[in-house]
């Protein structure tokens, strides 16, 4: 009996610990917004490291900018490729584009094949990494197009999604600052990353040229603008999270001068690097943040995507069984750092079986913990609960940071106009993408609510959240498609 009351003593001062209330995610997005205007002063001015994009005319139906760009596409065929190299997977993509200026449909097609990246080349060399993408670009432009000979007669445009800190030198290149997500190839570091790889590619006879280097979230903009008009900021949360939004450019004032055509630019925030002290922070992820291989650092990365969600339950488990003989002796696998993977708690959290026979076999089979009574299951149902929801609202009040900061959440910031009281409310999209938002239902609820309870009834129904799938990679290949100089 005592025992058990530990075991739920446990969960109970873990989900105190993990509590966000809406006055704690309204801090949250305060710092958020402090944090962004330190980090376009000045450089190294927050841990947010607001990177330039060089992006500074997104792809949209009507503007003047896409109507040459389209008389360009179609003078090229309007066929681009697309390379999405960032996470657990990496993608590639054929896109064609078609159609007149004035149809929106002009994407006429993508095709696209997705790939585990073996995890040994994580932590190897470019040289390996690169030759692997070439070779898997090339055999899948081999197939697309039909015969191998066209590959080496005609260029190609592709547009090239990296997904860690860059500090980019236009938008064809830029040097590699950090490696997140498990990631460690040392001689990539303070490197150019679009030159390994188009070395690999010229190599094996690839004809193809990066034609547009960007962050994914870059990539998800440019397509979900080019959707709609009002999309102003990209989110992504996968096995990591990042944001990018459109910036002014005399609001970059750590660039002072900088000359663009549109007069904004987009800014990659990292925001998996993001800290503040109202985060809710506990035990377990001071724990987990000291055992990984980067400490101090990305911080909100760590508490909210969907490499570490998992990981954070494990190590409640571990708690609760070391306090409890009722998961009986405590298993290797269990014992073990990332043995359960974030899809695998999602599917406990999501068991809607009376018996909770889902999370009794995850149990069993994953983490080696047989016969686990279904009261002790209840409570990981929960611990898996208390992990998800913190995760979801720290990235809603994220997002309503950016939102604060550009003057969309209805606070009447800088940027917005007030007429007799009244403030402006502008209809405003958000993108959002990543397989922790699109796979896993009871993550996106609690973000949706907490977007809604951060920016209350009269803004809410303004703010949109769009999901896009395969955004980063064809934004990209739009991207390639504005960017590519035609000879
Ligand atoms: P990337 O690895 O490039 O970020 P995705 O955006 O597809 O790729 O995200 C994959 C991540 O999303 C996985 O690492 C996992 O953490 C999470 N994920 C995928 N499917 C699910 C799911 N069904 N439930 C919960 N999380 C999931």
């Amino acid at each position: 009996r005592r025992r058990w009351r530990r075991v739920v003593a446990v969960l109970e001062e873990f989900e105190e610990a993990c509590a966000t209330h809406v006055g704690r995610l309204r801090q949250v997005v305060d710092a958020m917004a402090v944090e962004m205007h330190a980090g376009l002063a000045s450089e190294g001015g927050s841990k947010l490291k607001m990177l330039l994009t060089f992006v500074d005319a997104l792809p949209n139906g009507y503007n003047k900018y896409i109507v040459t760009y389209y008389v360009h596409l179609l003078s090229e065929k309007g066929t681009y490729y697309a390379l999405d190299l960032g996470g657990t997977n990496f993608r590639v993509l054929r896109v064609q584009l078609g159609g007149n200026s004035s149809d929106r449909s002009a994407i006429l097609r993508h095709d696209v094949d997705r790939q585990a990246i073996p995890p040994h080349l994580m932590t190897s060399t470019s040289e390996d990494l690169f030759d692997f993408i070439a070779s898997s670009l090339k055999q899948f432009v081999e197939r697309e197009e039909g015969f191998s000979e066209l590959s080496a007669v005609k260029r190609m445009e592709l547009g090239f999604t990296f997904s860690f800190p860059v500090k980019q030198m236009s938008i064809l290149s830029g040097i590699l600052i950090k490696w997140t997500k498990g990631f460690a190839i040392e001689d990539m570091v303070g490197k150019d990353v679009s030159e390994p790889l188009q070395q690999a590619m010229s190599k094996i006879g690839l004809n193809m040229r990066v034609a547009a280097f960007v962050n994914d979230t870059v990539g998800t903009l440019a397509l979900a603008h080019y959707h709609d008009e009002d999309t102003v900021a990209a989110v992504i949360i996968g096995t990591g999270t990042n944001a990018c939004y459109l910036e002014r450019a005399d609001a970059i004032i750590k660039c002072q001068g900088l000359l663009t055509t549109s007069g904004c630019m987009v800014v990659n925030m990292e925001w998996g690097n993001f800290w503040s002290s109202h985060l809710p922070r506990t035990s377990y992820d001071v724990d987990l943040d000291a055992n990984s291989p980067n400490p101090n650092d990305q911080g909100f990365e760590k508490m909210v995507s969907g490499m570490y969600l998992g990981e954070i339950v494990r190590r409640v488990i571990l708690r609760m069984s070391e306090e409890s003989d009722s998961l009986g002796s405590i298993s290797s696998k269990l014992s073990a750092p990332f043995s359960l993977r974030t899809p695998l708690m999602a599917a406990m959290h999501e068991d809607d079986s009376p018996d909770l026979r889902k999370v009794a076999r995850i149990l069993n089979d994953d983490l080696e913990i047989p016969d686990v009574p279904l009261k002790v299951r209840k409570l990981i149902v929960k611990v898996c609960d208390v992990v998800t929801r913190r995760a979801a609202r720290l990235a809603a009040a994220g997002i309503v940071g950016i939102l604060k900061k550009i003057g969309r959440d209805g606070s009447g910031g800088v940027t917005s106009g007030r007429t007799k009281g009244l403030s402006k409310v502008r209809r405003t999209v958000v993108a959002v993408e990543g397989g922790l938002y699109t796979n896993y239902s009871m993550f996106r609820e609690y973000l949706n609510e907490a977007v809604t309870e951060i920016l209350g009834e009269e803004i809410s129904p303004h703010v949109i959240l769009r999901d896009t799938e395969d955004g980063s990679g064809i934004g990209a290949a739009l991207l390639a498609a504005a960017y590519s100089s035609p000879n």
